[in-house]
């Protein structure tokens, strides 16, 4: 009898997770994973933030040794895998090679969203997903130079901190009204406009880009209003599209992600997702969400590391997720979708440690907490057990 195969796809957050989790679990197989970085599966948070600044190397990302793979018995293949064939349990790598599968996970994560006006394919444009990406910019970034950086999300700020560290002139262009509009309050918002403009960021709100302008190499970005803005690097950071193409094309259920159960199944018993891949039902929120976040991929890994081996395990947690920008580090608990009352703790108009808390319907949904770990971690426990709160209580502050 040959011993069962499961072949992990995509090798970064929740594919190196799931290949370990799946050996702790029991599974006795064979365990593949494939990745086409050409890279032992590194940590994607620093890429904007340590690594960018040059504060580390590349091997430091790495999420683990190549001998905790080895010792493991986890295979690595540096390939892409083109097609899934579920009548035959295979799928085809760019090697030319096919490889069968008894259980197969996909950890394709996501791919930066393109800008699509003129210029945009013009050298020294780039985007920020992998240690390749920001080898490219470390490569373009002597100080002096002048960065202009689409979109203003979490991304966008990062990177701009890490660059006026390296001693860059940094111009953050949002076409919304605000930074982090789509994800914060206007108080959050704020806050982060005054520290970065404070640290020398010129930001620009209310600056949609109409065109890149240059003879090969950009010269300028051109916003709607024929404004123009010098710039020797554009950064864009405007969002992520799941990469779907594989299980889209095997005729797995696509939802803005790989649809997948809370025990990670997809529409295939055989084939599991998780990761910035697959959206799923949150019993919490009452939809389906596609969530981007390092901590969701971990859970998301082990349960379908857990479905595998047949022990049960479902995605429960609450979603969270941090940012780090200079000194500050915002810790979020939760999702604010749909708050109707924001309670503050701090003067975020003054102050560099403060915590936004959002409430719906008198109830704790989510918080921004920026050096606050005391107010996070009562966040992640009253959210998670549905606790009521004291207005009174949220303003004092935990960790002052
Ligand atoms: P990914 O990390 O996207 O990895 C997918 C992998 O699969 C990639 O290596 C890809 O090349 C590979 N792949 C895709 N298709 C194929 C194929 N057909 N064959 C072979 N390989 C394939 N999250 C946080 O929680 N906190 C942060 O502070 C934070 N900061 C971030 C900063 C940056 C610059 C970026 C880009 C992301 C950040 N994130 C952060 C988000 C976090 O990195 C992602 O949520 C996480 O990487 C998701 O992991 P994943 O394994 O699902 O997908």
């Amino acid at each position: 009898m040959t011993s069962p195969r499961a072949v992990i796809v995509g090798a970064s957050h929740a594919g190196a997770q799931l290949a370990a989790g799946v050996r702790q679990e029991g599974w006795t197989g064979e365990i593949v994973l494939i990745g086409d970085e050409s890279l032992l599966p590194y940590q994607r948070p620093p890429l904007s933030k340590a690594y960018l600044a040059d504060k580390c190397g590349v091997d430091e990302l790495a999420i683990r040794s190549a001998d905790f793979y080895a010792k493991q018995r986890i295979q690595l293949v540096d390939a892409t895998v083109q097609s899934i064939d579920r009548a035959a349990n295979h799928v085809v790598m760019s090697t030319g090679d096919t490889l069968s599968y008894d259980k197969l996970a996909l950890c394709t994560g996501a791919r930066p969203r393109r800008l699509s006006i003129p210029g945009a394919d013009l050298a020294g444009v780039h985007y920020l997903r992998t240690a390749t990406d920001v080898n490219m910019i470390r490569g373009d970034a002597s100080p002096g130079v002048r960065v202009v950086i689409v979109g203003g999300g979490y991304i966008g700020l990062e990177t701009a901190a890490s660059l006026r560290a390296l001693g860059l002139e940094v111009t953050v262009l949002e076409a919304a009204a605000r930074v982090l509009e789509r994800v914060t309050a206007p108080e959050v918002s704020a806050f982060f406009d005054r520290i970065h403009r404070a640290e020398g960021v010129t930001i620009r709100t209310g600056a949609a880009v109409e065109a890149l302008v240059g003879d090969e190499r950009i010269r300028e970005v051109v916003l709607a209003n024929g404004e123009s803005i010098p710039a020797d690097v554009v950064i864009v950071g405007i969002g992520v599209e799941p990469n779907t193409d594989l299980a889209s094309a095997a005729g797995l259920h696509i939802d803005n992600g790989v649809v997948i159960d809370d025990q990670a199944r997809t529409s295939d018993p055989d084939i599991l997702a998780a990761g910035d891949c697959a959206s799923h039902d949150m019993a919490r929120y009452g939809r389906r969400i596609r969530l981007e976040s390092v901590p969701s991929a971990g859970e998301q890994a082990k349960v379908a590391a857990a479905t595998i081996c047949e022990k049960p395990k479902q995605i429960t947690a609450l979603p969270w997720f941090w940012s780090d920008q200079y000194d500050l580090k915002l810790q979020i608990a939760g999702l604010n979708t749909g708050y109707d009352e924001v309670v503050l703790s701090g003067d975020p108009t003054r102050d560099r440690d403060f915590s936004c808390f959002y409430l719906r319907a008198g109830e704790l949904i989510a918080a921004d907490c920026i050096k606050r770990p005391r107010d996070f971690m009562f966040s992640k426990r009253t959210i998670t057990q549905h606790l009521a709160v004291d207005r009174t209580e949220l303003q004092l502050a935990r960790s002052a």
